[in-house]
């Protein structure tokens, strides 16, 4: 209507199409403009939040509590200053990253040069799952604004608290006209998917991605799933068992209660080997959270009560409650499930063929280590998978036979760190990849660009019927 075309967005009652219209118009006039795409507008964006993350770190704190309980230095590590590590290193690398790449030429337009430019797609949405939710919605808009794009955020419904200290922040922080957030659950989302971008980027579960790219097939938008999976590690009897131990609770139960993407799913080993693991396990899980981890301050709630039940009928299926070796206890009032073995749960258990994502593992038996390849081939490709064994061969046939987004080995989640590594699914558990320059790039297009003069024309496409065939092969 005439009166709605006055508006603005934000002065909509509620966020529907037509708002969700409204403000992709805004920031394709904003990005049209041209203003993302100067060197010091992405300086000056990514120092923001850079300052943002410095001066806010206590109410980050306390939303990541709230929503999540998660303990202090598990959010300043994982969420707090892996979001510094990445504004601190585009704006060390943000130059260079800029700087088109010299292209090699060849015979058929000799003389000619040509390069390959970064340009900003344009105005993208960047939509952001729960668990992380204060990393997982801060690390892609950086890529994004690294790479001259403007952006929509959705951060996750399912954590309220930091939704809205996200757009309480964002608002006050960074340029209004071209990086906007919009809280929501599946209405609000559903009203930006209407809308044409130039980039979808989603983290979340896997039923959500397929939603995301029908509705990005329409207008033919590219998109980066990063999506889950059920991460295997695979246990050699070869290793440090202690120490192993320790990285595999560290990269189950530290990490958010075994809510992340990469958490250890489950676990492979030899029925030989598995009695002494389960040992090590529990010896260290009372290391880390004490006798009784439920009242441990050191590890996180879930999420929810959906999540909650969820995760209690995986573990009160009929056939895998008789298998618990260690934990099981579970309090519905505080959403608290304390780490949980399992052996040998049948192949056919829902806790063996959807994604956990909390804190239950159960760890399947084989006769021989080699055996654990096809027992992960026979589930979809992970986003992580993990080995540990100090034996080389083995090293190089799990790198070799097994597929997943990323592999490491003889340790859990630490990969996700390393900034020069991409970060992302296969099959899945995604598709496209972001961290470090992965991140610009994902948000970039790759544009080819020949020069040609007008000298030398001598050499032009007609001249090379002239040379012999090994010449124009050269
Ligand atoms: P989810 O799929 O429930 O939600 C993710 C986002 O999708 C939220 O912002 C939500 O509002 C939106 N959404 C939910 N329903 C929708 C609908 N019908 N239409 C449109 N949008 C909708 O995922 P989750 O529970 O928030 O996250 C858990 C999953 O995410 C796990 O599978 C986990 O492995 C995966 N994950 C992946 C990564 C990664 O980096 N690859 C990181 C964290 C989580």
């Amino acid at each position: 209507t005439q009166s709605s075309l006055m508006m603005t967005w934000e002065e909509k009652q509620r966020f529907d199409v037509e708002a969700a219209d409204l403000l992709v118009k805004e920031l394709r006039k904003s990005f049209n403009s041209g203003k993302t795409k100067s060197y010091e507008w992405r300086k000056s964006q990514i120092e923001s939040i850079a300052k943002m993350v410095e001066e806010k770190e206590k109410e980050i704190t306390e939303a990541l509590y709230k929503d999540l309980s998660k303990p202090e230095t598990e959010s300043f590590v994982s969420e707090i200053s892996m979001s510094k590590g990445s504004c601190k290193l585009a704006l060390e690398e943000l130059k260079s990253w800029m700087n088109p790449e010299k292209a090699k030429t060849s015979l058929t337009t000799y003389p000619s040069s040509a390069e390959i430019v970064s340009e900003p797609l344009g105005v993208v949405l960047i939509i952001s799952a729960w668990n992380y939710p204060f990393l997982l919605s801060l690390d892609p808009v950086i890529g994004a604004i690294a790479a001259g794009n403007a952006v929509v955020l959705k951060p996750s419904e399912i954590a309220p608290a930091t939704s809205s200290l996200l757009a309480e922040l964002i608002a006050e922080y960074l340029d209004k006209s071209t990086i906007r957030v919009v809280e929501g659950a599946v209405a609000e989302t559903s009203a930006l998917l209407e809308q044409k971008w130039d980039k979808i980027f989603y983290t979340g579960g896997e039923r959500v991605g397929r939603i995301i790219m029908s509705a990005a097939a329409k207008h033919l938008t590219p998109v980066i799933l990063e999506l889950g999976g059920k991460c295997p590690a695979l246990v050699d009897s070869n290793i440090n068992l202690q120490v192993a131990a320790r990285r595999i609770i560290a990269g189950k139960w530290v990490c958010n209660n075994g809510q992340a993407c990469i958490a250890v799913d489950y676990i492979i080993t030899t029925k030989q080997f598995a009695p002494k693991l389960i040992d090590a396990l529990r010896q260290e899980v009372e290391e880390f959270f004490g006798k009784d981890p439920m009242g441990s301050k050191d590890i996180s709630r879930i999420v929810n009560s959906f999540h909650f039940n969820r995760l209690a009928s995986l573990l009160d299926e009929d056939k895998v409650s008789n298998k618990i070796v260690y934990g099981g206890q579970k309090d519905e009032n505080q959403l608290k499930i304390s780490p949980t073995i399992l052996l040998d749960v049948p192949e056919d258990s829902l806790i063996m063929k959807e994604e956990i994502f909390g804190p239950l593992l159960p760890i399947v038996t084989v006769e021989k280590i080699e055996d654990g390849f096809e027992v992960i081939k026979s589930k979809p490709k992970p986003l992580a998978a993990y080995l540990f064994s100090d034996d080389e061969q083995m090293k190089k046939d799990f790198v070799q036979n097994v597929s997943a987004g990323g592999m490491l080995v003889n340790d859990t989640i630490l990969h996700l760190t390393v900034s020069s590594l991409p970060f992302g699914g296969v099959g899945e558990s995604g598709m496209g990849a972001y961290h470090g320059k992965f991140s610009f790039d994902a948000f970039s297009h790759k544009k080819g660009v020949l020069y040609r003069s007008f000298d030398g024309d001598a050499t032009t496409r007609f001249q090379i019927v002239r040379l012999s065939k090994d010449e124009y092969q050269d």
